[in-house]
């Protein structure tokens, strides 16, 4: 099997600082080996000069929404029904393959509509289009009347299209059995309103009940299970109960960092999605912009103490959701490490080894080591020194499973 051999590596290997004028051997899927040693050459390898740029893992993106375009601009559209499923499984692709081209060789659903992500998935790993390892979503389980079943014009109408209406613990369990027969790798719950849905930040919307059967029936068939928590006691509830992921997590505290760390959930603030849109609304939020600016700074303040603590935080926002497009992920890295005090080192471990972890793949992907698949990123410079080189361009070459994606190796 022909290997390729990287010299004049600069590694940054998901767990350590850069170390410079590193060798790598990658043969078909994997690495082979990755040291300060430079192989044997052996006839037919292909031998490529990174005069100094960075070899990385893949990254992950955990709160990805892969059918959302311009998600609210339609307001008399009944949510996750704004277009037909066939054209969701087209923006799906396209939002994927954006990902992929962008570093993002991991991609974790967190809410798809019309059972689309499960399709485009199995059109993935069939060769069929381009794209990431990807998680497939469910439908957001949640109960009748929650923020997103339907605007009041839809009185008389049931959600559908991104959300699954479920009302009681037997209700929820066949909602989640269901999901996974139609592809779910993730379910997606809304136990709260607050950060971007209509509802107050404090209301609950399911019960104690209907979590634990929800979380128990994910758990039973082997399926992560994630939910949008805002306020203290749901992600408190929800932590207890085991639920895998807490999206937002906007109530953290010490008590909440305790019991992320003792649970070992993973959290994904995703700030990026209120940061952009307070700068997009402006002055038009009025009172709320004030609301949002103080959840923001709170977070801000929570992070470096939770990082400090061991909580296993991931990238990931709400992309798709009006004024904020698909692609624009570049800006979160900028964000965690300019205004919530996380280092670039850190921002990257969430990005490749957390994000690995989350997704359960932890033993062969978000690092580099002899053994592991070869995803990875090739950048003309170093991110832990300047993290543009990652937050507003694209990778120079994206490697999944070893294979070039996207870019091209240098020469
Ligand atoms: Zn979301």
């Amino acid at each position: 099997m022909t290997r390729l051999v990287l010299t004049g590596v600069n590694l940054l290997d998901g767990t350590n600082a850069a170390v410079g004028d590193r060798t790598m051997v990658l043969e078909g899927e994997r690495i082979l080996a990755v040291g300060a040693e430079r192989p044997e050459p052996r006839e037919g390898d292909v031998v490529v000069d990174l005069a100094g740029r960075t070899v990385m893992p893949g990254m992950f993106t955990c709160h990805f929404h892969s059918t959302y375009h311009e998600l609210g601009s339609k307001p008399n559209t009944p949510y996750g029904n704004e277009y037909p499923p066939s054209y969701q499984a087209l923006i799906a692709a396209r939002n994927l393959r954006t990902a992929l081209e962008l570093g993002y060789t991991g991609v974790v659903g967190a809410g798809g509509s019309n059972d689309v992500e499960g399709g485009v998935k199995r059109a993935i790993e069939d060769g069929l289009i381009p794209g990431p390892r990807f998680w497939a979503s469910s439908r957001e389980l949640s109960t009748t009347g929650h923020s997103n079943d339907g605007v009041p014009w839809h009185w008389g109408m049931g959600a559908s299209g991104a959300v699954r209406l479920c009302d009681g613990a037997e209700s929820f369990r066949l909602g989640v059995r269901e999901e996974i027969k139609r592809g779910a790798d993730v379910i997606k719950l809304f136990v709260t309103g607050g950060h971007g849905t209509t509802a107050p930040k404090d209301r609950i919307e399911m019960s104690r009940a209907e979590l634990a059967a929800a979380i128990e029936a994910a758990h039973q068939r082997g399926v992560l299970i994630r939910a949008h928590l805002v306020n203290k006691p749901a992600i408190m509830m929800a932590l207890e109960l085991g639920i895998d992921i807490v999206d937002h997590c906007d109530e953290m505290d010490d008590e909440v960092i305790a019991a992320l760390v003792e649970t070992g959930a993973f959290v994904v603030p995703s700030l990026h999605f209120p940061k952009h849109f307070l700068g997009f609304m402006g002055s038009g939020l009025g009172f709320a912009a004030d609301a949002i600016k103080a959840d923001l700074n709170h977070m801000y303040a929570m992070i470096p103490k939770a990082q400090a603590a061991g909580v296993r935080f991931v990238l990931g926002d709400d992309y798709g959701a009006i004024g904020f497009p698909h692609g624009m992920y570049g800006a979160e890295l900028r964000l965690y490490t300019e205004h919530a005090g996380v280092t670039a080192l850190d921002v990257l471990r969430w990005a490749t080894r957390n994000g690995a972890e989350l997704a359960r793949r932890g033993d062969d992907l978000g690092r580099i080591e002899p053994g592991r698949l070869a995803d990875l990123l090739i950048l003309d410079g170093d991110p832990t020194i300047d993290i543009g080189v990652l937050a507003d361009r694209p990778p120079a070459a994206v490697l999944k499973g070893g294979e070039v994606v996207a870019g091209a190796l240098p020469g």
